[in-house]
């Protein structure tokens, strides 16, 4: 089994966004100890947006240059150690703006698609190019801000333009709307790849974009009970090392309490003790490929300790590997592990 560890590296949304310290450095920092121990890697989607502000807004207020020197100093190490930086946008940057003493942050246009396309070009053009002048290496794989590629087919061009070749937002039964913040995935195949072109949900052998799902997992409402207590009874253990708060998902708590709910598989906090289960169903399906997303903001002393016995128990069995290992960045299409012969799948 191909493993993909994917990180989101940002902070958090909401009112109180949090610190750049304990939102993304120090967690990132245990993630690397666990990589350099372990030797494996991890792939690290970048919110490209943040660093665009930070360094944009530095110039008038000094007090950010720390925030922009630890950042960038942490992704060129993660990159110049082997870990694979990619694409994740989180557009609503364009709106927001720092005040003298914090981010003020606006989400009235969360999703890529509240842009127009000639806005989406240019954002994802210089979204990439943020990343690619710190690492100096091909940028092809994309991670959608809160999930929400849809309607793709109003990204397509940009994508095309920047060589965006490889999605892995989709997972598979995920589904959710609220006013300004939706995705719908529930038409997505049982696989672990697949080709798209118009709809990341949808398979078409003949298209132009690779989809690597993130797994997914149905979640009962005894497990989102477990979460919830857990986290009150031993905050020290399972409360999330970000130091912020999320945008309010309307509706969603009330409903992980009751029903079951299609999930990825993921290393924030309680759900980390999934991986081995999520694992297996992966191999049981005869799956090649298994990705487990995660967030440097919401990962717990718990989560970090079972993402480390995971690693341990799985590295000389499996494959923990990243997009830039296995792919071909200039078309997104696998790469077979001598880099001579293309495979179809
Ligand atoms: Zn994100």
């Amino acid at each position: 089994m191909n493993i993909y560890i994917t990180l989101d590296y940002e902070i958090y949304f909401g009112e109180n966004h949090g610190t750049v310290e304990k939102c993304i450095i120090y967690p990132t920092s245990e993630l690397i100890r666990i990589a350099e121990k372990h030797d494996v890697r991890f792939c690290f989607f970048v919110d490209c947006g943040f660093i665009l502000r930070l360094d944009e807004f530095r110039k008038k207020y000094p007090q950010l240059e720390k925030d922009y020197k630890l950042v960038t100093e942490q992704l060129k190490y993660l990159s110049d150690t082997g870990h694979d930086l990619q694409l994740h946008i989180h557009p609503h940057w364009e709106d927001s703006f720092y005040n003298g003493e914090r981010w003020i942050i606006d989400v009235k246009r969360y999703k890529l698609s509240d842009f127009s396309e000639t806005e989406i070009s240019d954002i994802v053009f210089r979204y990439k190019k943020t990343l690619t002048d710190l690492t100096g290496k091909p940028v092809f794989a994309y991670r959608a801000g809160g999930w929400c590629l849809q309607p793709f087919s109003k990204l397509k061009k940009a994508f095309m333009e920047n060589n965006i070749t490889l999605d892995s937002s989709v997972f598979r039964n995920g589904f959710y709307v609220s006013e300004n913040y939706d995705y719908d995935f529930r038409g997505a195949p049982d696989k672990d790849i697949y080709h798209f072109e118009d709809e990341p949900a949808a398979e078409n052998a003949a298209g132009h974009f690779t989809e690597l799902p993130i797994s997914a997992i149905r979640n009962s409402p005894l497990f989102f009970w477990k979460l919830f207590l857990l986290g009150r009874k031993d905050p020290y253990l399972h409360k999330p090392l970000g130091d912020g708060r999320a945008i309010p998902a309307p509706g969603q708590r009330k409903k992980m309490l009751t029903e079951y709910t299609n999930c990825t598989v993921c290393i924030d906090g309680y759900n980390a003790h999934l991986l081995q289960k999520a694992l297996k169903a992966q191999q049981k399906k005869k799956f090649d490929n298994m990705v487990v997303i995660g967030h440097p903001k919401a990962l717990s002393r718990y989560s970090i300790q079972k993402l480390e016995e995971f690693v341990t128990k799985n590295k000389l069995a499996h494959n923990f590997t990243t997009y830039a290992e296995q792919f071909n960045p200039a078309t997104g299409t696998k790469v077979l592990l001598n880099k001579k012969k293309l495979k179809n799948f």
